[in-house]
This record gives structure tokens, sequence and C-alpha cells, in this order.
């Protein structure tokens, strides 16, 4: 049965986690993508469901870029059954390698807080995976550079080009057949144009079939985030408390400082303490130095102690649990950078804790904050928030602050879409919540008059090359 291939979308369609695409040619399986979902309580249960395959035939998964909703499901992968290679690029090979371990431990941490607060519905709880998992996963992993083809399972074939959004994000660019293969290109997470610190999305010669994410799919993001956060700031010390940033440790931590660092060198904003309350932020800064092919930061202002470069003034890193409760005592103004990047976790949680009673505190969120999330309640205005199992008042300031994305927003992703030298057979729009897959799907529509739509949760498409599509 030789048939095309066919394409599955297995999560990241009509919302924005569990990304996963399964590849289906000639008997073998490639999984493009291997996320968790997050946010609301009914995606999170998905993850403990039977997956639609059987892992243990998957021939191999293809990484986009090393975040959780992209990557986070390996560990689990592995343990039912995976045993094929894992293949990404070397900065998504070293950021993995710090962002699963944490994801494992988050899990372990949340099982056991459960049962200890006794607040689960399930005796006993238990994580999702834990350590010896992730550490399987990271013994497949194969690193290739960008834009160096390799084969992934019989006659498939993959290809990795700059996708611009955190250290080492691709698109993928998957061959299928010989010797005039068809051809799928999903776009990962698509970052911005002219960013200051990595490289802008590169273009990909052609596709049969697209896979377009749509984070942003209905919005601009503003011309000026800096000036915003500029106010803000300004706002916070006025204010006289903390000024609280939940980012993640990829990306948004290093954009913040290098913002504030522009902001206090320009005497914009005082030079106020600045904590990086995250281990993990503080390794991956030190990636920067590793993959400097991925930026535009010259290596001598990432090596500068004075902080010109993604370090600030006054910084100061917080390594144990111990230090980060400390501050719980301090007085404002300062600024704490903290993850999880949605508050779904981690350190974060409790300095909103115990900071979100307090009017003199601001909360400042710079990233996307997913549906169900307490990122996303605090953004709608939430009078209360659900923290370690109590109610806790919200009568902090907070912000959002839209344009330091790491996502393009709708323009920058027509832009890389107008890189493709002619139309595909059908261009599917994934990773975005209804509202912005169908915004993105119009504009698709209009501007490049594609055959397109957003892609459908669970269903199978047919990968046929765009002569054979009907006109
Ligand atoms: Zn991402």
């Amino acid at each position: 049965m030789a048939g095309p291939p066919t394409l599955q979308f297995l999560g990241a369609a009509g919302t924005v986690t569990g990304s996963k695409y399964l590849v289906r040619h000639r008997g073998q399986q490639v999984l493009l993508d291997c996320g968790l979902f997050q946010g609301l309580k009914e995606l999170r249960l998905r993850n403990w469901l039977k997956p639609d395959f059987a892992p243990r035939e998957i021939a191999s998964v293809v990484l986009s870029h090393a975040h959780i909703d992209h990557t986070g499901y390996l560990p689990l992968l592995v343990k039912r059954g995976f045993r094929g290679a894992v293949h990404c690029t070397a900065a998504t090979a070293d950021l993995i390698e710090i962002l699963l371990p944490d994801s494992a431990k988050l899990q372990e941490e949340d099982a056991a807080r459960a049962n200890r607060e006794g607040y689960t519905k399930h005796q006993p709880a238990v994580p999702l995976y834990d350590l010896a998992d992730v550490k399987a996963a990271l013994k497949l992993v194969e690193r290739h550079p960008f834009g160096k083809e390799f084969p992934v399972a019989g006659d498939m074939r993959a290809t990795f080009r700059r996708a611009g959004h955190i250290l080492g994000a691709a698109s993928i660019d998957l061959a299928i057949g010989k010797p005039d293969p068809v051809r799928v290109v999903f776009s990962g997470d698509l970052g911005r144009y002219n960013d200051p610190i990595l490289r802008d999305p590169e273009p990909v010669p052609e596709a049969d079939v697209i896979l377009v994410e749509s984070t942003y799919g209905d919005r601009l993001h503003p011309p000026d985030p800096v000036t915003e956060l500029e106010r803000v700031i300004n706002e916070a010390v006025h204010r006289g408390g903390p000024l609280i940033v939940p980012a993640f440790a990829v990306g948004r931590t290093q954009e913040m400082l290098w913002f504030i660092r522009q902001l206090e060198s320009a005497g914009r904003i005082p030079e106020l303490p600045v904590y990086i309350d995250s281990p993990m932020a503080t390794e991956v800064t030190e990636l920067y130095r590793h993959h400097t092919g991925e930026h535009n930061l010259p290596l001598s202002r990432l090596t500068d102690d004075r902080g010109s470069g993604i370090r600030t003034a006054r910084e100061v890193m917080i390594h144990t649990v111990d230090e980060s409760k400390a501050m719980n005592g301090l007085d404002g103004p300062f600024i704490v950078i903290a993850g999880s990047g949605m508050a779904t976790g981690g350190r974060v949680l409790h300095h909103l804790a115990r900071r979100l009673p307090d009017p003199r505190t601001t909360v400042l969120l710079p990233g996307f904050q997913a549906e169900g999330t307490r990122g996303r309640q605090l953004e709608e205005g939430a009078r209360t928030v659900h923290i370690h199992g109590r109610d806790v008042p919200v009568r902090a300031q907070v912000y959002r602050l839209e344009g330091l994305s790491a996502h393009g927003d709708r323009n920058e992703i027509l832009r890389w879409l107008h890189g493709f030298q002619r139309p595909p057979a059908q261009c599917y729009v994934v990773h975005g919540e209804p509202r912005a897959a169908e915004a993105l799907t119009k504009a698709v529509a209009e501007e490049l008059d594609w055959n397109v739509r957003p892609a459908v949760d669970h269903e199978v498409v047919t990968v046929l090359k765009n002569e054979e599509w009907p006109t």
C-alpha cells in the first residue's frame, strides 16, 4: 500500500500547546514535534491519555525548537516505548538538556505537593514522567546544522531552517519520496524580524503542504514596546513595591534584560536591583556564548560584567530556594524576573502568592498567556488567583507587554509565507487559539490566494503535490 503520505494533527490544532504532527509514509512514521499540552486542565489531562499511535512504531522525532509545548512529551514517548532518533539543532539539544529535566522536576514537585497538601483528587498523585525518563530521552538526541539535509526514516529527509524564535529554533522542511519528493514544511514557532538579539526567520523555498503557526495570527505588535516597558518600570518605581515579571527562562528573560539595560543606559529608568530568580535562565544565558551564530550580539557584549549585553547594571542571580524565599523580606522598588512565563509553576508563584495582595506591587506579563493559565487570569483582571491550594487576592497592578513577544505578529507570519516561491497545494493553520487561527486563515486567503484552513484536531490529511491538487 504505497498511497500518498498522510499527516495527522495530534496537538496544537485549535490550541497553542501539545504540538505534535504525525507523518506516515510507506509504513514509516515520523513525529514533527513532541509537545506537552499546557494550560487548561482539560488540555493537560490529554497528556495522560493513550496516544493515537504506538510510540514504539515511531521511527524518529524531529523537533522544531526546545519549548516544552514542542518537546515536553518526549520523555513520556520514551517511557511508553519509543526508541528512535530525536533530531534537532545543536542549540535545541543544549536547551532541552536544561528544559526537560526542569519539566520532570516541576511535575515531580507538583505531584509531591498535591500529596502533601491533599488537594488532589488522585491518590496518590504521580508525575507524568521523571528524571530517569528524561535521561533516556536525551540519549536519543542527534544534532544537525541548519540548512543541511539529513535522513529521518525510509525515504524521508529533513532540513532545518532558522525560525528566529529562540536559540536553535527551526522550521522543519520535510522531503518525502525520491526522486521527486513531496515537501511538508512546518513553520515551527516564527520569531520576529529585525529583533535586536535573534536573527531573522529564514525563507523556505518551496512546499506542497505548509503548517503555519498562528499564535498572534489576529494581532499586530505595537511598534515601540520599549517605551511601554519604560512607563511600566517607572510606574512600579513610583508605587514603591516590586515589579514581578513572570518570564520564560529561554529567550524572554534575556530579552527583558537587554531592554532593561538599554533603558538604564539611556537614563530612562533608574538602575534598579534586578533579581534573576531562575537558575535555569542563568544557564540559558550562558548558552548564548556557545551559539554565537544564532544571534546578533557580539561575544564581547556577552562577557561584559557591567552589563552592556544581556545583563543589567545591578543584576543579582538567585540560585537556591532559600535565597529566593529570603526575598520575601525585601522592600521595593526592585525587579524580579522568574519562571514560569505563564505563572503555571516555578518560583514566580511564591513571589506572586506573597506580593499580589499588596497594592504597591506591579506585575508585568511580557509574553503570550495561554487560556487556563494564571497568567491569563491576571491579564484578564482576576480579583483572586489560586496558588498552591489557596485563593490569593490580587491588589497589584497588572500590565501586559505585547511587543516583546518571541512570536511574529500577523504581518510577520505573512512575510515568512511570502518567502515561498510558489503556492502550496494546501496550507494548514496550526498552533493558535481558534480566533487567531481563523484570522490568519482569512489573511492568507486574501493576501496570497492559497488553499488555506485551520487544522482540525485529530484529523488525518493526505499530502499531495501542488499540481495534483484540484483547482
Ligand atoms: Zn516556542
